[in-house]
């Protein structure tokens, strides 16, 4: 029972480090990656949690990086949390959230919507890590959507009114300080980009020329029918293969089970089996 992909307070999720833990243990997980984004301030606490329920705790990080304009997640395994080149470009990507939510605050104002930024802050436990996610259940909780999925159609969504174009760091410079940081490099979620194919291979491709190690088989709730397609897109690019739930929040539909992803497909090389750490 693995899951190498998933969020707790530190960033956008609604659970404490240790919670996360114990809810992946309830699950029957034996091996879990705790991935804030952009941020590994959780990772010493859940793996303390993790060390008295048996589960064979993995350093994880999800960073927003900006490839050709675009936004595109990269999940770090495995990696030495205390390496300093690694942390100051995790403060980089960190620096610019809250003048980027002043934007979007400002932009939900011009459509009549008032205290959208006060409001997110107030949500987020970490307010450096505030984030779309905080937004969202704003938005929810007063009535301007119906859902967290809503909202991102409606307001916060690429190219929706409230959506702030925002520099990440690059792609590249990601990759490099996680493989610095003696760690493995992932795409993750790749069905979740909105690219054309020929953009998906020349991410893959330049991916792989930059030393990245696996992309995410499998995330979230997505189908077998994912699995196998990203299965075999690993497999042509000679990437290994990861999974992970994305969980946020229990009750979000788009997360899937925290602590127990299906199986890989067996073309499959599991990324697992390149971990140092034990
Ligand atoms: P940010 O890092 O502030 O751009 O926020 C990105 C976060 O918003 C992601 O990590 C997801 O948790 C969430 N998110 C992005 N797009 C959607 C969507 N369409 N529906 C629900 N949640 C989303
Ligand atoms: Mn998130
Ligand atoms: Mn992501
Ligand atoms: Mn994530």
């Amino acid at each position: 029972m693995i899951d190498l992909h998933c969020h707790s307070t530190i960033s956008d999720g609604a659970l404490l480090p240790t919670e996360v833990v114990q809810l992946a243990a309830q699950n029957g997980c034996t091996m879990l990656a705790l991935t804030d984004h952009d941020h590994t301030g959780g990772l010493a606490d859940a793996r303390t949690e993790a060390m008295r329920h048996n589960i064979r705790f993995i350093n994880g990080v999800e960073i927003s990086t900006t490839w050709r304009g675009r936004s595109i997640h990269i999940v770090g395994l495995d990696f030495d949390e205390h390496d300093a080149n690694l942390q100051n470009l995790l403060a980089n990507v960190r620096h610019g959230r809250i003048e980027r939510a002043q934007q979007i605050g400002d932009k939900l104002a011009k459509k009549g919507i008032f205290g959208a930024f006060d409001g997110a802050m107030g949500l987020a436990t970490n307010p450096e890590m505030i984030s779309r996610t905080h937004f969202a259940d704003w938005l929810v909780q007063n009535g301007h959507a119906r859902n967290k999925q809503n909202a991102f159609s409606k307001y916060l969504g690429d190219g929706k009114c409230a959506a702030v174009k925002h520099e990440w760091v690059d792609l590249g410079d990601a990759v490099r300080a996680i493989i610095g940081a003696r760690g493995l490099a992932i795409i993750a979620h790749p069905m979740r980009y909105d690219l054309s194919a020929t953009a998906r291979r020349n991410l893959f491709d330049e991916f792989v020329a930059l030393g990245g190690h696996a992309m995410e088989v499998h995330s979230g709730s997505c189908q077998l029918n994912d699995r196998l397609n990203y299965a075999l897109a690993a497999e042509r690019h000679g990437l290994l293969a990861s999974v992970g739930s994305d969980f946020h929040r229990l009750g979000d539909y788009s997360g899937g089970v925290l602590g127990a992803c299906p199986e890989l497909p067996p073309i499959c090389k599991p990324v697992w089996d390149y971990f140092r750490s034990s």
